[in-house]
Formats: C-alpha cells, structure tokens, sequence
C-alpha cells in the first residue's frame, strides 16, 4: 500500500448509498426553492438550474450572482430531508474508517450542518478532523481546481501522500492533476469507465476502499490529460 498521510472524502453518495435516494430529495428541495423562494415561473425552473449549473458550477453560485440569495438560507433549505430515514445505518463503517490510515476529512460542496448530520446519524463524526464544506470554501464548489488548492494548504501536507475518494469522476480529475491518488465510488451506476478519467481505481461500494488502497499505483500512474491507464 502507498504511504496515504490524508484521505479527502466527498459525503453524499460516497459515504452511503445513492440507492438512499436523499440526493432525490434534495433535488426537490431545489426546485421547490427556485419556485417559491426565488420566486421563478415553475416552467422556467430546470431551464434556469440548469442554466446556473452549466455557467457557475452550482445553482446556488447562480442564485447568489443574480437573486442575492442569503446561501445559508438555501442550504439549510435544500437540505432540509428526512436523513435519519433515508440513509440506512451502516454497521460497518466505523470499522472500515478506523482501519484506514491517514487523518480523514470531509470535502463536500453541501454545508458543514448538512455533513455533520449524516456523519452524525451515520455514527462515523469523531473519525473526520475536519470538514472542508462550501461555507469554508467561500462558495467555490468542486471541481474548481482553486478549491483544491485551498484544502491542500489546509491540510498542509504533500498532495503525493493524499487521497481522494468521490462518486463524481469530475471532481476527481482536479485532485489528480495536483498529485493526489483518486478512488472513484462508482455506486452501480454503471458509469463508463474512461481510462485515468474515471478515477485511477473504481470500486462500487466505499466498504470496498481497503481493497481499493491495496491497489492504488505509486507513484499517481497518470494524470488528467492521459488515457488508457488506472
Ligand atoms: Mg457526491
């Protein structure tokens, strides 16, 4: 196993299932939100998300620049799920993350409140040293590299001892271009695995990480621009 000082978790459909279905639910929240909060034509909300997510990453980046929505408000809002009976428990994961090596954070792009509440209810909050959320981070969402840059220096240690482990292979291609070593959580979805660009190792489920460490190459096999490797 190469040496791992640090691992860089994403939280939702990484740490439990996407079969849960919160992110669902999110979903309606956001939409709820864009209707009666912001105040847009029920017709015109997928076009405007989508629009928001396309230009600025998120639609909350969107909502921000031309709404001046307060963010707090809307995270607390899109967020406002039924977690504790979505999320179903997860004897074994307290084991897994005691069993992994390196301190562990947090880096989401939902807030810290909405973390500590599935870490919480997930019984796996005291494993995590830290929580880099979109609050911390100013409003910058994954994959922007700059927000990269920022946990890095956070955590201050070398990228080349580090991990990360998200369900998106977008936001992992930035962490790799940095140095760190990526595990795509692929989660059944069958999404096609594109050489480096997938993640340099795809496991379907996090329980499947310890496995998935064994096999991670060290020195980083290639970077965001190669294909046909990992
Ligand atoms: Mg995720």
């Amino acid at each position: 196993m190469p040496p791992i000082d640090f691992i860089l978790f994403d939280l939702d459909n990484t740490l439990y299932p996407r079969r849960s279905g919160l992110f669902d639910h999110v979903d309606r929240r956001i939409n709820r939100y864009l209707a009666e909060e912001v105040g847009l034509p029920p017709a015109a909300v997928d076009r405007v998300r989508r629009h928001y997510l396309e230009t600025y990453g998120t639609t909350l980046s969107g909502l921000i620049r031309h709404h001046r929505v307060d963010p707090e408000h809307y995270l607390a809002y899109v967020h406002d799920v039924p977690i504790e009976e979505l999320i179903p428990p997860d004897e074994e994961l307290p084991r897994l993350l005691a069993a992994l090596p390196g301190e562990k954070y947090i880096f989401s792009n939902a807030s810290r409140d909405h973390c500590l509440r599935v870490l919480t209810h997930l019984g796996v909050a005291d494993f995590f040293v830290g929580i880099y959320d979109i609050i911390r981070l100013r409003w910058q969402p994954k994959p922007l590299p700059a927000v990269y840059r920022q946990v890095l220096t956070g955590v201050g240690r070398p990228a080349a001892r580090g991990l990360m482990v998200d369900d998106l292979p977008a936001n992992l291609e930035p962490a790799r271009a940095l140095g760190l070593r990526t595990v795509l959580v692929r989660d059944g979805e069958g999404e096609k695995r594109d050489g480096c660009l997938g993640g340099e190792v795809v496991v379907d489920t996090i329980h499947r990480l310890p496995e998935a460490l064994r096999r991670l190459p060290s020195p980083p096999r290639c970077g965001p621009a190669s294909a046909g490797g990992g």
